[in-house]
């Protein structure tokens, strides 16, 4: 779509608000208003945003990143492709948007421009990536005391969950639909008030705008039947963890080739496949602190809850950070995928596939060869069995995390300094708000911030 594409279908519809939506470094999705009386300029000049924003975690505390302070402007600007009419709240539509900088060009700190510089990488090299989020979320009401309870305490993939979960499930279908988001197959899952929704995959740069309005939908979808959805990554100590898995594969230019796809292996991988999968693993103790973003991600991440726990690759293996997905009957070469696990809802979709795409590259162009293929729980094994598979722990803490990202030279390359640095002080000021304080505290911060 054009800008004056967007504008003639936002004054046809009679909308009054257009949402120019982004997503800090500290992983909340932000954004301005504008009118329709002023889109057009908006969408052709941007809206004006103090860099600062870049600046500030998920407690609305500033971070002294060099050169950011109340001084200088940078521009969001809309890309017009991602022009949606919001079924879920009235004459309204979003968009998501880069950050400018005054000359016109993406500013450092863009997480949106991050990833397109990714996908220019990938391009480079003839490639384009598919990709979607498979998201878990936990449905609560808020009780009288000002806690949440779960919607239902119902079993795993129970029936009586489905229907305990049906009206609010139906409407988000509906409405990730209305916005060209495809959901593909729903299950209440294990933990208590916890629902899976998995939607159809699409280039990278869309599967991150659909992330961001996955969040935004079902959280408003649910709140219009009285609920909070919540993408806390473990919204209570004792249930299962929400993962929000990402699956991907490398495809030919036209999109009409999946390169994962070898009808030789075992595995039905190719020799790219495991490039990449190589990729991930080798910098996954790094990588985490972008796809695992917050200080609760670490609570999610243990052994035996088929999240990951450690840097194991491995066909079908829920346990595995990495695994090699069965192809599908009757459409193998297409469904070949990747999926990593150690990923959750509570960061930046930009920063986690561009993470994600430049470690894989990474793997491609240094043609890693993983480790062999783990077929029993890592956990399980024992630690000589371990280090001889080059199994390793992933980080128990946002903090560990952080000075692994720190030391990433690939990841620091890829993000370019000055936003590594400006995310590890996010980051690292995320661990420090929250030592000390109990579980309690972490968990009411957490369960309604992405
Ligand atoms: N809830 C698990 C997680 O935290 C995933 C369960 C599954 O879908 O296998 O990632
Ligand atoms: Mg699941």
């Amino acid at each position: 779509m054009t800008i004056e594409q967007v504008v003639q279908e936002a004054e046809s519809l009679g909308l009054q608000q257009i949402q120019f939506l982004y997503v800090d470094n500290g992983g909340t999705i932000r954004g301005k208003v504008s009118s329709l009386r002023k889109l057009k300029s908006h969408m052709t000049g941007g809206i004006g945003l103090t860099p600062a924003m870049q600046a500030m975690n998920m407690m609305d505390e500033l971070q002294p990143v060099p050169g950011i302070g109340p001084v200088g402007e940078v521009r969001l600007v809309p890309d017009p492709e991602s022009f949606r009419v919001l079924p879920y709240l009235p004459r309204t539509a979003s968009m998501m948007c880069d950050m400018l900088a005054l000359d016109h060009g993406p500013w450092a700190l863009c997480p949106r421009s991050f990833l397109k510089r990714q996908v220019e990488r990938a391009e480079r090299l003839g490639f384009r990536i598919m990709s979607t989020y498979e998201d878990e979320f936990t449905l609560a009401r808020r009780t009288e005391d000002g806690h949440w309870e779960p919607l239902d305490d119902t079993l795993c993939f129970s029936s009586i969950g489905m229907a305990a979960g049906h009206p609010v499930i139906a409407d988000i279908m509906d409405a990730l639909e209305a916005q060209k988001i495809y959901p593909e197959q729903y299950y209440p899952e294990l933990g208590h008030g916890q629902h899976e929704l998995s939607i159809s995959p699409t280039d990278i740069l869309t599967a991150a705008d659909n992330q961001v309005r996955y969040r935004e939908t079902v959280r408003a979808v649910a709140q219009s039947h009285g609920l909070v959805a919540s993408f806390a990554p473990k919204p209570w100590a004792d249930q299962a963890g929400n993962g929000a898995h990402i699956h991907f594969s490398v495809w030919d230019k036209e999109f009409s080739r999946n390169l994962f796809w070898d009808a030789g292996d075992p595995y039905r991988l190719s020799p790219l496949g495991y490039h990449f999968a190589a990729g991930v693993l080798r910098h996954l103790p790094a990588l985490v602190a972008i796809t695992c973003a917050s200080v609760n991600s670490y609570r999610r991440l243990n052994p035996r809850s088929w999240s990951s726990a450690y840097t194991a690759f491995g066909p079908d293996n829920r346990e595995a950070a990495v695994r090699i997905a069965s192809t599908f009957w009757g459409n193998e070469e297409a469904s070949i995928n990747l999926e990593l696990k150690s990923s959750d809802s509570s960061g930046n979709p930009y920063l986690a596939l561009g993470a994600l795409l430049a470690v894989g590259l990474d793997g491609i162009e240094h043609q890693w060869q993983p480790s062999a293929v783990v077929t029993v729980d890592p956990a399980e094994m024992s630690e000589e069995e371990r280090v001889e598979a080059h199994i390793e722990r992933l980080p128990a803490t946002l903090s560990e995390a952080a000075d692994n990202l720190a030391q990433d030279e690939a990841l620091k390359a890829a993000m370019g300094p000055a936003l590594h640095e400006a995310y590890l002080l996010v980051k690292r000021s995320e661990a420090d708000h929250f030592r000390g304080q109990d579980a309690v505290y972490e968990l009411q911060h957490h369960f309604q911030k992405f």
